[in-house]
């Protein structure tokens, strides 16, 4: 995959794979990863809609690698040559500002990101800092494993900055929700999903993951909820997510990119509500999920497309025409 001249709104060249450049070596603490599955995260269409402000062009998207270490860098000693990894998109962080030395890399104003700033997994061989690099455990094939570095990794986040709320809604049942929705029915929560109007394939879709109600963003659930999770990139959402919840409840907004929120009525905020974004991870977060995900277990949804139809599955993504995550495979 070799991105266009950079631009404002990148393209992705389709038609013949181009002929494979050399492979690159990995740097002092780095790893050398033969890509064996990527998953496409709406994040990607941000950075190839030119959304994102500081991408650094030309770049290789994707930020949910499962690959093998086929080279390793000097002092690497996590991993050995063929272990399974995952690299998520926390790259790198500096390790020396206030957050990083406070448990919050995930807000490091250094930090690099997978995809974005470093060449990620739309790819036949990548790079990542070990450090950054996660284990893969369990009984998930390559292509099961990769939505887990980011839709459920960032899914998970958001899942704990909602607390300890019973009733649980969901706006946007993509590739997120449906790891989430496993795991807040595992922890005995009651799940409520919100989809675009009418589309009675995702409605269909969360209920058979466990939710008790699916209905249109623009409902109102049959009961107040405690907390919403708002994984659609939509402004207007948040507003009625604040009329859905209880006093004292929260809205989560989790996703990297959001179109504007119209203004409304205090009264929607009032009764401390609370609204709450959440940003990129924590290696921490990774670990808890990671370990999690076998146990609940997760199940991942995936629809595998080849590495050169990345286009297609982006188009698809943008469209909403999804069930589950999108994979990569290269050939
Ligand atoms: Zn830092
Ligand atoms: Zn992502």
């Amino acid at each position: 995959m070799v991105p266009d001249a950079p631009g404002r709104a990148l393209a992705y060249r389709t038609g013949p794979r181009p002929v494979p450049g050399p492979r690159p070596v990995p740097g002092p603490g780095q790893v050398l990863i033969r890509v064996s599955a990527c998953a496409v995260c709406r994040t990607d269409l941000h950075v190839v809609d030119g959304e994102l402000t500081d991408p650094a062009l030309p770049i290789v998207p994707g930020h949910e690698i499962v690959g093998r270490v086929t080279t390793m860098g000097e002092g690497v000693e996590a991993f050995a040559e063929g272990d399974r990894v995952g690299v998520p998109w926390l790259g790198w962080t500096c390790g020396a500002c206030f957050y990083c030395r406070s448990g919050q890399e995930n807000l490091c104003p250094n930090a690099r990101f997978t995809g974005y700033q470093i060449d990620g997994g739309y790819a036949d061989f990548a790079v990542a800092d070990a450090r950054y690099c996660f284990p893969i455990h369990g009984g998930y094939s390559d292509a099961e494993a990769a939505p887990l570095l980011c839709a459920g990794l960032i899914g998970y986040r958001s899942l704990r900055m909602a607390g300890d709320a019973e009733r649980l809604g969901i706006y946007g049942f993509g590739a997120a929700a449906h790891i989430v929705a496993q795991v807040a029915r595992w922890e005995g929560r009651r799940l409520f999903a919100f989809t675009r109007p009418g589309d009675a394939t995702a409605q269909a879709f969360a209920t058979r993951l466990g939710a008790e109600w699916a209905g249109s963003s623009d409902d109102r659930p049959p009961e107040e909820l405690d907390a919403a999770i708002l994984f659609a990139p939509v402004g207007a959402l948040l507003p009625a997510a604040l009329a859905a919840i209880r006093p004292g409840g929260t809205v989560v907004c989790g996703g990297i990119h959001m179109s504007d929120i119209p203004s409304f009525p205090y009264d929607l905020l009032w009764r401390e509500k609370r609204v709450v974004s959440v940003a990129n991870l924590t290696r921490a977060d990774g670990e808890a999920f990671l370990d999690v995900a076998p146990r609940v277990p997760v199940i991942t949804e995936i629809e595998t497309f080849p590495l050169t139809a990345a286009n297609d599955a982006l188009s698809r993504l943008r469209e909403g025409r999804l069930t589950g995550a999108a994979v990569l495979v290269p050939e």
